[in-house]
């Protein structure tokens, strides 16, 4: 999505893609097939382009660290990708600048289990500290007995972070850009609806009072203060009684914030290119209400787009059909936020989605 806005902004993308079919290379100017992970990869996209970005955050770090130091521009730096690759990292240290977080144990011998687990009401939630998205690595154990079976079971594999299992009244995002010379704007506040710990849609405006609206504004900045990100910041927030607590952070365009081609005057992809480039960010007035809701794989392949649907914005990834897997997007504009969610969760019907809905 960044490569379909790129040629506007006039920038050429050379798109490192662990495949020659990827999506992606359908709107690079130049493709280098390798994985982020891959140090000589990394490398070889370095040597040929001005500034490297990331739309995934699992890239091997150290590499962009050395590259950095060679002179090379790496946008956002890893020390800022720390934050958003390590979720252990990012709740030690937000908690340690005094920002709200979960209250949270990062588990590296069995012996700390039960020290934790002592001062939690209900059962924990139990995460993997990285390579986890879209829920994978986050685990909802019914009883403290299989928490702590699960929690064992994760240590043979590094350190495990163990959180409360919070009451919920709901969950909401927003995007801060910064741009090289630490210039900002910020995307309206969303609510975003999770199932099975995956985003299921995001609905503009927000129900989030508008006292707790300019808290989360707030937050995202003095996150960024801390971070030093450039290009899209994502904050995710959870809202209890209590307030806000970040979630977690993602340092690239993020599905949150996909409303936002159709939804604002920029979209985040467009201030993602224009950041990281040294460019004036754009506005993002967001004048009128806008629902997105993602396309996941179902036991059967999607069915075609169905038309006349002419509010209705459907974005196919044309990534293969797999179940669980999220293959596009739905985007209504509208003037209401409630008769654009059923407009978009039509289409998504119309499609075959498998995506779970709020009960
Ligand atoms: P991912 O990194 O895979 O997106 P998250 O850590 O954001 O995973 O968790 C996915 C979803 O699981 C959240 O959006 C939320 O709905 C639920 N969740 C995660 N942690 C908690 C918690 N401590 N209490 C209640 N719900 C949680």
């Amino acid at each position: 999505m960044m490569g379909e806005v790129a040629p506007s902004v006039g920038i050429d993308l050379v798109v490192l893609a662990e495949r020659d079919d990827d999506p992606a290379t359908s709107v690079a100017a130049e493709v280098i097939v390798g994985a982020g992970t891959d140090p000589a990869a990394l490398r070889a996209i370095a040597s040929c382009v001005e500034v490297v970005t990331l739309d995934h955050e699992l890239v091997d770090r150290a590499t962009l660290s050395t590259l950095a130091a060679a002179g090379h521009r790496i946008a956002p730096s890893a020390g800022a990708l720390a934050f958003a690759s390590d979720k252990a990292w990012q709740r030690h240290h937000f908690a340690l600048a005094g920002l709200p977080v979960p209250r949270v144990a990062i588990i590296e011998r069995e012996e700390q289990i039960e020290s934790f687990l002592a001062t939690l009401a209900s059962p924990p939630v139990v995460k993997t500290p990285t390579g986890g998205y879209d829920g994978r690595g986050v685990l909802f154990p019914d009883t403290f007995e299989a928490a702590r079976s699960v929690i064992v079971e994760l240590l043979a594999h590094g350190p495990v972070l163990v959180e409360e299992h919070l009451d919920l009244i709901g969950e909401v995002a927003l995007l801060l850009v910064v741009g090289r010379d630490d210039s900002r704007v910020l995307y309206p506040v969303v609510d975003t609806i999770q199932r099975d710990g995956m985003c299921s849609e995001t609905r503009h405006p927000t129900v989030l009072p508008l006292l707790l609206v300019r808290e989360a504004e707030d937050l995202a900045h003095r996150i960024a203060d801390l971070v030093e990100p450039v290009g899209v910041m994502a904050v995710e927030f959870f809202w209890t009684k209590t307030g806000l607590l970040i979630n977690e952070i993602a340092l690239r365009p993020h599905n949150t914030g996909h409303w936002t081609i159709e939804g604002c005057a920029t979209s985040q992809f467009e201030n993602h290119l224009r950041a990281v480039a040294g460019l004036p960010l754009g506005p993002t007035d967001a004048p009128r209400a806008s629902v997105m809701v993602n396309i996941v794989g179902g036991p059967e392949p999607l069915r075609p787009a169905p038309s006349g649907h002419g509010d209705v914005v459907y974005h196919d990834y044309r990534k293969a059909w797999r179940p669980g897997r999220k293959l596009g997007h739905v985007t209504v504009i509208g003037d209401d936020v409630t008769a654009a969610s059923v407009q978009a969760w039509e289409m998504a019907v119309a499609l075959g989605a498998a995506t779970r809905r709020e009960s």
